[in-house]
């Protein structure tokens, strides 16, 4: 079983635990594939976002062209 280094106590410590059996520090889990596609997703919807805002305001400028 991997062993890793608790930062706050330097103890040798399984990876696999979710916190530190010395003092208790909780683990930030290693595994973290499904962060890069929730970063993906969160840019596309706040790129949508920024579309949206974009197309709202030409429309207000477009109508306000009219009067
Ligand atoms: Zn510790």
């Amino acid at each position: 079983m991997p062993l890793t280094t608790c930062p706050d106590c330097n103890r040798q410590v399984s990876d696999q635990a979710p916190t530190c059996p010395a003092c208790g520090r909780v683990f930030k889990k290693q595994k973290q594939p499904p962060q890069e596609g929730c970063f993906l997703q969160t840019l596309n919807i706040g790129c949508l976002v920024v579309l949206g805002i974009i197309v709202i305001i030409i429309f207000i400028i477009i109508i306000a062209s009219f009067k």
